[in-house]
């Protein structure tokens, strides 16, 4: 059985007290992560910040078969599970067409599309802004579950604060514009939206572990409609402070002045300020900020897509032009099931959102996504080899690598593929250095596992990680 600590002692205890407990006392997020079920691995999605965690055993991505209960919800959320063998390899003859590619993306109504919104004040263009303000402004919803910035300001210096709020009016769902860069308690709102009649169709916007700890509790709300609309999400910062060393240390940028930033398809992070727009090859970026920017929990996550949300919006597959702002590049939509169309449809008729076609692709993304799990500073100090390298490679040189990457490497839809198959490779090799063979093989969600043994098979410099 599990040890887990307790909420108010010391003491371990099993994951059982927390099933038995009906008064389970709610865990403060100044505890975290130490108090928290999941401990280091714990994303704070806010579950535990509620009564509802005396469910925990069985919602959190991280306890358990964690992330791997993907696999029996996803006929419940969307009627039907993915198609594993749905599955594009650059050997497929239709690789760059519109095959879905569920065994990746997951379950979709139909591919992948492109996207633009028309909100000026986003990270993006505003996708996700949108289709909750669409859904709300319709009386589709009653309430929009979405993350703010804490006190209610949207200037810069309080960017990276993430606190969930209950939206009921366009004007508080203005407030979860941009990316929020840190972990963030999503859920915490769970025993306000149960005790408040007047809530009976709900939106629900939220990162992949999010969504998964709210579809495992989402009967006991008693409401009428939910819908969930997603975000694609890897490797979120730990906390805010985290996130604002990152970008003061490795990006040499005043946090004060940051709008947003991300890691985009040119191999550059791009970072919006109140009053420029900078970007800066990875290859550049020091291995010892890097790695303390990443949390635990992302380390150990396998659902960058999002799989049970009903809408996920993201950008890793859409083409990213020479010289393309994020504020001016598409996003990429996928819709999963029924609920998804009605979404975006309302979102269309709104005018609050264009859509623009199969999102295309080109540049096979096999060797890269090995290759970048051999070069990966974290996983080489994982296995022990080396520490992560001080520094980042001088500023010219990380130009001419990232310019060489973006005309050989994978674009478009393919670099979502080489997103994802990267990190999965290298969160699996994780978790079985952190938590052995046994979990591992139970919480890998069928898709994952088949992905990684593709590259079992076929790839030798990944073969030769996972044996040393
Ligand atoms: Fe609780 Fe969520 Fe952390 Fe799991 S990830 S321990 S459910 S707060
Ligand atoms: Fe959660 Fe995964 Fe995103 Fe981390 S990367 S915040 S674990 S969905």
């Amino acid at each position: 059985r599990s040890r887990l600590l307790a909420a108010d002692s010391d003491e371990p205890v099993t994951a059982n007290s927390y099933e038995s407990s009906s008064n389970a006392i709610p865990i403060d997020g100044s505890m975290w992560p130490d108090r928290f079920p999941a401990q280091d691995h714990c994303s704070r999605c806010g579950l535990c910040e509620t009564s509802f965690v005396s469910k925990v055993t069985d919602a959190c991505a991280f306890l358990g078969e964690g992330m791997a209960r993907m696999d029996s919800m996803e006929p419940k959320v969307h009627g039907r599970s993915r198609v594993l063998d749905d599955l594009a390899w650059s050997s497929s003859a239709d690789y760059s067409s519109s095959i879905k590619d569920e065994g990746r993306f997951g379950v979709l109504q139909e591919p992948i599309q492109l996207a633009k919104g028309t909100e000026t004040q986003a990270q993006w263009t505003g996708c996700v802004t949108g289709i909750a303000l669409a859904m709300l402004e319709s009386n589709m919803v009653d309430a929009v579950v979405c993350i703010a910035s804490q006190n209610d300001d949207s200037s810069a210096s309080s960017w990276a604060v993430p606190e969930p709020i209950l939206a009921r009016t366009s004007e508080e769902v203005l407030r979860g514009r941009g990316v929020k860069p840190a972990l963030a308690p999503s859920l915490k709102v769970l025993d306000q939206i149960k005790n408040d009649s007047t809530i009976q169709k709900l939106l629900f916007c939220g990162v992949g572990c999010a969504v998964q700890a709210f579809r495992a509790i989402q009967d006991d709300l008693k409401l009428k409609e939910v819908y969930v609309l997603g975000t694609n999400c890897a490797d979120n910062s730990p906390t805010p402070e985290a996130a604002n060393n990152f970008i003061e240390q490795g990006l040499s940028v005043k946090s004060e002045s940051v709008l947003g930033y991300e890691f985009m398809q040119d191999f550059k992070v791009h970072v919006k300020t109140t009053d420029s727009y900078v970007t800066k090859p990875y290859f550049s970026l020091p291995g010892t900020i890097a790695e303390p920017s990443i949390a635990k929990s992302c380390l150990a996550c396998f659902d960058y897509t999002n799989g049970l949300a009903d809408v996920v919006v993201g950008y890793m597959g859409a083409p990213l032009d020479s010289n393309s702002r994020m504020d001016e590049s598409f996003q990429t939509i996928a819709i999963r099931n029924e609920r998804g169309v009605q979404m975006v449809q309302t979102a269309v008729k709104a005018s609050r959102l264009k859509l623009h076609g199969t999102a295309p692709g080109k540049g096979g993304h096999e060797s890269l996504s090995s290759a970048t799990v051999a070069a990966d500073s974290i996983v080489l100090s994982m296995v022990g080899e080396k520490d992560p390298p001080e520094q980042g490679m001088p500023a010219l040189m990380g130009e001419i690598m990232a310019f060489a990457m973006r005309n050989l490497g994978p674009k478009g839809i393919n670099f979502a593929r080489y997103s994802v198959d990267y990190h999965l490779l290298r969160n699996y090799l994780h978790i079985l250095n952190e938590w052995g063979e046994a979990r591992t093989t139970m919480a890998l969600p069928a898709s994952a596992k088949e992905i990684v043994e593709h590259y079992l098979q076929t790839d030798s410099s990944f073969q030769e990680i996972v044996t040393k």
